[in-house]
């Protein structure tokens, strides 16, 4: 199966793990804790001697399975799930920095990663946000105390591609844990792997489970930073493959002592969902490409937001790191029109936020998602008021066009 697609590894990779019962999917296991007829064994498996399960906040099997198959996308060589996108990035950084340390991050954030950054630097972690699609503001941005950089692959709202490669050999060259954020491209456009990334984590909210039922998170070890070299791990966790680390103390100090947990009937639809990223994917982006293609051209559109454009600034560098170029875009309009007019007159688009959806999502994101942060930040992040995000979803793309076509009639 090493060789096989994409999708055929994916959806084969439940029943190839223990069989129970013939099932082609992992039963969710409900179950919150794991008994043992030899009281040796519940021992060994608590002190990490003997696989097997202990407790539900710590493992479960449905969610074991979820894990081995978002590693199997990333070509990574563990994961850990939580019980949302932010409950991995979080616990992941509690996890790995102390009082003192410093991250570098890129400034172009999703909204609740901002304001958690801000929340870590009350508790002594210094941030300094920087404008990541250039390498050289993350360079000069590197401190003695530095740790990690942080990124997110395509940014939200604005579309921002980070200098992902450059990006990772600079944190290669410097020993830095380099976190990227795949969320937007999903696994299936771009292994953050191919770019050095140390951890990559997922929203699985969005694209990997794909419709908007059920909220999940995860970090992916990659199995390429040095952790023998990481100051911050406790002795306790420094046992067996260098590679595994770091994750283990993600799993010990993060998901067992934080709680975190995603829940089997989570991991269910989660896993469920992820059998069909490829296709969902392939049609998501090709309604973006042509969407974005007709916006462009539109009178009344001022700016449309897509790194599948030519005229976007990082569109070469898009197309040379992801297969596509993904479903997120955003525009702005011409001044005579109110966006929440233009959002009222779409029929078929979903005023909601969330993305990465079957269907397709608009929001008004200074009015919405980015209002807490204020203008200032907003301006900085390049989010205008009249920018609208969308999200594409599966729908035909005539019906779709349709749509837009009418509601800016
Ligand atoms: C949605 C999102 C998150 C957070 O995920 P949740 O599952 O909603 O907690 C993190 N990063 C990015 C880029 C996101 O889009």
């Amino acid at each position: 199966m090493s060789n096989a697609g994409f999708t055929s590894k994916i959806i084969h990779s439940d029943r190839r793990g223990s069989i129970e019962h013939g099932s082609i999917h992992k039963p969710v296991h409900t179950a919150v804790t794991y008994s043992y007829d030899d009281a040796r064994d519940l021992a060994a498996v608590f002190q990490g001697k003997a696989a097997g399960y202990t407790y539900g906040r710590q493992v479960n099997p449905t969610v074991t399975a979820l894990q081995d198959k978002i590693s199997l996308m990333e070509g990574g060589v563990a994961t850990a799930a939580f019980a949302t996108g932010m409950a991995a990035i979080g616990t992941t950084l509690f996890s790995l920095l102390n009082a003192g340390d410093h991250i570098v991050s890129s400034s172009y954030l999703f909204g609740n990663t901002n304001s958690l950054f801000n929340t870590f630097v009350n508790h002594g972690i210094d941030v300094t946000f920087v404008d990541a699609t250039d390498v050289a503001h993350v360079e000069a941005a590197v401190q003695e105390n530095t740790r990690l950089v942080f990124v997110e692959t395509i940014a939200n709202p604005r579309t921002q591609v980070s200098d992902l490669q450059n990006i990772g050999d600079l944190c290669e060259a410097r020993g830095l844990l380099y976190l990227v954020d795949n969320t937007m491209t999903s696994p299936y456009l771009f292994q953050g792997k191919s770019v050095k990334a140390s951890l990559v984590i997922n929203s699985l909210t969005k694209y990997i489970g794909g419709h908007a039922n059920a909220l999940g998170g995860s970090v992916t070890e990659t199995g390429l930073f040095d952790w023998s070299k990481f100051e911050n791990l406790y002795d306790n966790y420094k046992k067996g493959k260098p590679a595994l680390w770091g994750i283990t103390q993600i799993k010990k100090k993060g998901l067992r002592d934080f709680g975190g947990t995603l829940g089997p009937e989570a991991a269910h639809h989660l896993s469920v969902g992820s059998d069909t990223l490829a296709l969902r994917m392939d049609r998501i982006c090709s309604n973006a490409h042509k969407l974005t293609q007709y916006l462009d051209q539109h009178p009344k559109v001022k700016q449309v937001y897509y790194p599948g454009l030519e005229a976007h600034p990082q569109h070469q560098r898009a197309k040379q790191l992801f297969s596509q170029s993904g479903g997120l875009f955003s525009i702005e309009l011409v001044d005579e029109i109110d966006c929440f007019d233009f959002l009222n007159n779409l029929d078929l688009v979903i005023c909601t936020s969330n993305l990465g959806d079957t269907r397709t999502l608009a929001i008004p994101v200074a009015h919405s998602i980015y209002y807490e942060m204020g203008a200032e930040r907003r301006a900085s992040m390049g989010i205008d008021d009249s920018l609208v995000r969308f999200s594409t979803g599966i729908e035909d793309s005539e019906d779709l066009l349709e749509d837009f076509k009418r509601a800016l009639g």
